[in-house]
C-alpha cells in the first residue's frame, strides 16, 4: 500500500496541468520546510520514567505562521505527521488564511494515561519544542484526542517559559483562557455550511436525506447534531469501538450526553436526565461505511476508504471531515460511481478558520460575540465552497481537485514572487540594474 504522504502528495500531480502554475512551486511543494522529531520524558504516576515520541512538521510558510493541530495517537508517526501538515497548508490556502501548514503529533495512548500524566506529556511536548513556537512562527491547536484542556496546559507552559503571557501561540484554548467563542463546533459548524450549500444547489430534503457519521468524537458530534437540528436524519454512528445504526434515525442530543457521560455510544432516548434505551443495530466501523445512506461523513481518521472496501461504498455524497480518510485510489472509484466528495481541506476547514479568529482577537485585545464569530465563518465557508463549486465546474472537474486548483493558485503566486527560473528568465518588468550587475 502506498504511503500517506506519498498518496498526498499525488494531489498535486493531478491538478499540476490544470492551473496555470510555476512547475517549480510544485517541486517546492514536495517537501516539508522542517521536521522536528524529539523525545519527551514523562514521570509516570507510580514513579518510573517513560520516554514519548514527538514530532512537529512546518510544512510551509510562505503566505504566513505555520498553524495545525497536535495529536496524540498510538498510530502517530512522522510521516504522517508530515501528510497532515500538507494538507493544512492546502486548507489554509483554500480558505484565504494568511498562515501556512504544521502539524504535530506525540505517539501514545491517550486513553490509558491519567490526567496528570497527560498534563506532564503536554507541558513536556512545549518544552521539547519551545524554539520552534510562537504566535509569529507556528501555532499548534488541537486535534485528534487533544482538546482545550491541553492546549491551556500548553499555553500556560509556554508563557511560564517565555515568562510572559503569550495567547497568540496557541489556538483553541479554553475561553477562559483566551480561547474564541464557537472554536469548539467550528470545525463540525464549517462542514455544516458546506452541507448547506450542497442542500441548495442539489434541492435536497433534509427529512429524506440519511446520514452515516464515522467517529464520534467533538467533529463528529456537532456535525450530527447540527445536522439533527436541521432534521436530517442521522441512521448511523460509532467510535473507536464501534457503531449503532437505527433506519429511523437517532435522537443525536441523546447519544451526545450518553457518550459524554458514560464514556459510550449506546441507542438511547433521553428526556431530562432519563435516558432509555431504544432498537438498533451494532455495526462495526467498516460497515458504516457501507450502508445505503445519501451522505456518508468520515469523521475519524485517515485512510478509512480505500481501494479495498471503496466499491462497496453506497453513499451518493461524501463530506469528509477527518482528513485524508480517502486515499487516492479510492477516489477514483468513486469519481466512476459520481459520488460527490466534499474534500477535507475545505470540508473540515472550519475549525483552523476560528482558530485565525482566536489568533486576531488575541493579538488586536478584542474578543467577538458567537453571533460574530458564526457570521464570519458562515461567509467564509460559503465564499470559498462557492469559488470551488464554480472552479469545479468551469474546469469540469471535481470538488477536490477544483480545492486543490484553488489553493495552489494562491500559494504557487505567493512562492512565485519569492522568484522562479521563469521569472529570471521572462519577466519584462524585472529591474534590469539587478540583471545587469549595475550598483547604481
Ligand atoms: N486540527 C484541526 C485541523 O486539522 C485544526 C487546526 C487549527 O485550528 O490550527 O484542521
Amino acid at each position: 500500500m502506498t504511503d500517506v504522504l506519498t498518496d498526498a502528495l499525488r494531489r498535486l500531480d493531478e491538478v499540476a496541468d490544470l492551473v496555470e502554475i510555476d512547475p517549480e512551486v510544485i517541486e517546492r511543494l514536495r517537501y516539508p520546510k522542517s521536521s522536528a522529531q524529539m523525545a519527551i520524558p514523562v514521570r509516570m504516576d507510580d514513579g518510573s520514567l517513560r520516554v514519548f515520541e514527538g514530532y512537529r512538521v512546518r510544512y510551509d510558510d510562505t503566505r504566513g505562521p505555520t498553524k495545525g493541530g497536535v495529536r496524540f495517537h498510538h498510530d502517530v508517526d512522522l510521516n504522517e505527521v508530515k501528510a497532515l501538515a500538507f494538507w493544512m497548508t492546502m486548507k489554509c490556502a483554500v480558505v484565504d488564511l494568511p498562515f501556512g501548514g504544521g502539524k504535530g503529533g506525540v505517539t501514545c495512548d491517550p486513553k490509558d494515561l491519567s490526567r496528570l500524566e497527560l498534563e506532564r506529556l503536554s507541558r513536556g511536548f512545549v518544552q521539547a519544542l519551545y524554539d520552534v513556537l510562537g504566535p509569529e512562527t507556528d501555532i499548534p491547536a488541537p486535534d485528534v484526542y487533544t482538546n482545550p484542556t491541553v492546549m491551556g496546559w500548553m499555553t500556560d507552559e509556554y508563557s511560564s517559559i517565555e515568562r510572559r503571557h503569550s495567547p497568540g501561540t496557541f489556538t483553541g484554548k479554553p475561553v477562559e483562557l483566551g480561547g474564541s467563542l464557537g472554536r469548539e463546533d467550528a470545525t463540525g459548524r464549517g462542514a455544516y455550511y458546506c452541507i448547506k450549500e450542497l442542500e441548495r444547489i442539489e434541492g435536497w430534503n433534509p427529512a429524506d436525506t440519511t446520514v452515516a457519521v464515522q467517529g464520534f468524537g467533538n467533529a463528529g458530534q456537532h456535525i450530527a447534531g447540527l445536522l439533527h437540528d436541521d432534521d436530517y436524519r442521522v441512521v448511523a454512528v460509532s467510535d473507536s469501538r464501534g457503531g449503532i445504526y437505527r433506519p429511523e434515525g437517532f435522537d443525536v442530543p441523546s447519544l451526545v450526553q450518553t457518550k459524554n457521560d458514560t464514556r459510550a455510544l449506546r441507542a438511547v432516548y433521553c428526556e431530562g436526565t432519563v435516558c432509555e434505551l431504544v432498537e438498533a443495530e451494532m455495526i462495526t466501523n467498516g460497515e458504516l461505511l457501507e450502508l445505503d445512506v445519501d451522505l456518508l461523513i468520515p469523521a475519524a481518521l485517515d485512510g478509512v476508504i480505500t481501494a479495498d472496501n471503496a466499491g462497496r461504498v453506497q453513499a451518493t455524497t461524501i463530506v469528509e471531515v477527518a482528513n485524508g480518510p480517502i486515499t487516492s485510489d479510492a477516489d477514483r472509484t468513486l469519481a466512476e460511481r459520481g459520488v460527490t466528495i466534499v474534500p477535507d481541506i475545505l470540508a473540515n476547514a472550519g475549525g483552523v478558520t476560528v482558530s485565525y479568529f482566536e489568533w486576531v482577537q488575541n493579538r488586536s485585545g478584542l474578543s467577538w460575540t458567537l453571533d460574530e464569530v458564526h457570521d464570519r465563518l458562515a461567509e467564509v465557508m460559503r465564499r470559498e465552497f462557492g469559488a470551488v463549486h464554480d472552479l469545479a465546474t468551469e474546469l469540469g472537474v471535481d470538488l477536490r481537485r477544483a480545492a486543490y486548483a484553488h489553493a495552489l493558485t494562491r500559494l504557487g503566486a505567493a512562492i512565485a514572487s519569492k522568484g522562479t527560473q521563469t521569472w529570471f528568465r521572462d519577466e519584462p518588468n524585472r529591474p534590469k540594474r539587478y540583471v545587469e550587475g549595475s550598483t547604481s
